[in-house]
């Protein structure tokens, strides 16, 4: 696995000088190069699953800075933007019409050896959509937008979380609107283990306290948050801490008295973000060397 991931480093390193080209159809060397990738992903995920399984290393100080330092190496291979549920079906409404949409197997299930329904949560686009079906062609299935929003929808009532991923965190990079569920997901237990694998997206939760019940009487925003980012205020209503949330909106989406929302996150650095196909207006919030 570890000469592979290197063979993989080594071959698609070089391109990386391309990593501004915007957000689109790639060129067939970078479709090809995926396409490896895609073949060799599933033995990637497994390793890490384990890894991040092993209680040496991820229940201890030394083994976490050990952990840190393997994710920091692998910078090239694919991290995500949390986004929010509107971003993602507006970033399914704004792909070109002739680019490819595929659905298939979450790979951090099969990783940790289960096929829990929902099962089919990994949203390929664009390049990303025709890499997959070359490299597993019986897996993955074209989807139309329609198709893909329906599940999108259904995906929330799940509750899980949608995260745009892309390669060497580059906009070009970017093939996939995964939908995962927290206690499976590599990148998302690495980020909740290591602060590594995950970026926060655009938005931030905020609270109306007037509105909020309170979390000993409510709490629905506490159980449902997967990042651990709601807390108490003094008088026990709920809060967000702003440096945990990763602007999900689960918790707004569930929260039964209205009481939460979201709001433009202040500075915001987008990365590999397609920002102006997931929040058109929010470039005033965008950092002045990333607009
Ligand atoms: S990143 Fe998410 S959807 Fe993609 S394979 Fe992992 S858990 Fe599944
Ligand atoms: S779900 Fe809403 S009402 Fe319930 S504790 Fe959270 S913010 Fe308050
Ligand atoms: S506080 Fe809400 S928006 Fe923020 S990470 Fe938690 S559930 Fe998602």
């Amino acid at each position: 696995m570890v000469p592979a991931l290197i063979l993989v480093a080594a071959l698609i390193a070089p391109l990386h000088i391309f990593k501004d080209e915007g957000f689109g159809e790639e060129s067939r060397l970078q479709l090809l190069l995926h396409a490896f990738y895609a073949k060799i992903e599933p033995g990637v995920v497994w390793f890490t699953d384990k890894l991040l399984r092993s209680r040496l290393l991820s229940g201890t100080r030394p083994g976490r800075f050990v952990l840190k330092l393997i994710a920091k190496a692998l910078w090239f291979l694919p991290h995500g933007v949390v986004i929010d549920h509107d971003a993602a079906l507006r970033l399914i409404d704004n792909l070109p019409e002739d680019s490819h949409i595929a659905i298939g197997p979450c790979l951090c299930k099969i990783g940790a050896g289960t096929r829990e329904e929902p099962f089919y949560t990994d949203m390929v686009i664009m390049y990303g959509a025709k890499a997959y079906k070359l490299a597993h062609p019986n897996e993955y299935k074209y989807i139309s937008k329609e198709e893909a929003k329906d599940l999108l929808r259904k995906f929330r009532e799940h509750n899980l979380v949608h995260e745009v991923y892309a390669c060497f965190e580059a906009r070009s990079w970017a093939f996939v609107v995964c939908n995962c569920d927290v206690r499976y997901c590599i990148p998302t237990r690495s980020q909740l283990t290591v602060r590594e694998g995950v970026y926060p997206g655009p938005l931030v939760a905020e609270v109306r306290a007037e509105k909020c019940a309170g979390l000993e009487e409510c709490g629905v925003c506490l159980k449902v948050c997967p990042f651990k980012a709601v807390v108490a205020a003094g008088d026990g209503k709920s809060s967000v801490d702003p440096a945990k949330c990763m602007g999900c909106g689960l918790c707004a989406y569930r929260c039964p008295q209205g009481a939460r929302g979201l709001k433009p996150r202040p500075g915001y650095d987008p990365r590999f973000l397609p920002i102006h196909f997931t929040h058109p207006g929010l470039a005033e919030h965008i950092k002045p060397e990333n607009k």
